[in-house]
């Protein structure tokens, strides 16, 4: 898929405050500092289209961007912040599970991983509740360039080896790089075949 335009739409903290619109929406999510907003501006090509980890404040929102008007790409909450409060934490987990379970228009939500680590329990256990909620869902490492070819293959394995140990079948799986751009463009292609399916 070719990226003709990406703009802005609106910010919230309230899934009911989200565009009336039926265009399908294709969320992102995963801890802070995951690679998720690098990502965004990567796949559209916009640098600062979603702001990065620097931007203090931004990580509460529910963020929405019109893509070739055509579907919605939305940058959700990081979840699992150890340094927020933990008020802070089950109103951000509130937002996050709002939207996923009450928007319809909601066709994938993309869980970013970062490559270098070994699986985390937060993690697996937001990709074990999204599997038990049955919400589409794939699994997108990222930051491949942060590591030689063989130690990201290796990594990739032992994570569907541990997604294996409670799950019969695996997710659809992507492996990108923000740097390098490796894996935008099969994110895209299949974000694509879903909008036609
Ligand atoms: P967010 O909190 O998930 O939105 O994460 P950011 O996109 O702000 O990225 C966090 C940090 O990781 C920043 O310093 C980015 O420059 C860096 N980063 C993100 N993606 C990549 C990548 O693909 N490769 C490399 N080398 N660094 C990345």
């Amino acid at each position: 898929m070719d990226i003709k335009s990406a703009t802005f739409v609106i910010s919230n903290t309230d899934v009911r405050k989200c565009p009336e619109s039926s265009l399908p929406e294709y969320a992102f999510i995963g801890r802070s500092n995951v690679g998720k907003s690098s990502l965004i501006n990567a796949i559209t090509r916009k640098k600062q289209l979603a702001m990065t980890s620097q931007m203090p404040g931004k990580t509460l929102l529910i963020n929405h961007f019109l893509i070739n008007n055509e579907w919605h790409l939305v940058d959700l909450p990081g979840y699992g912040y150890a340094r927020r409060s933990k008020d802070q934490r089950q109103e951000l987990a509130k937002i996050i599970d709002s939207y996923i379970m009450m928007r319809k228009q909601l066709v994938n939500l993309f869980i970013l991983v970062d490559i270098r680590h070994e699986p985390q329990a937060i993690d697996l256990e937001f990709i074990n509740r999204m599997g038990e909620w049955g919400v589409p869902f794939s699994i997108v490492f990222t930051k491949h360039d942060k590591l030689s070819k063989s130690r990201a293959d290796l990594n990739v394995e032992a994570y569907k080896k541990k997604l294996l140990e409670d799950w019969e079948e695996l997710p659809p799986i992507f492996v990108t790089s923000s740097e390098t751009k490796y894996g935008c463009s099969e994110l895209l292609d299949y974000i694509e075949q879903l909008n036609k399916s």
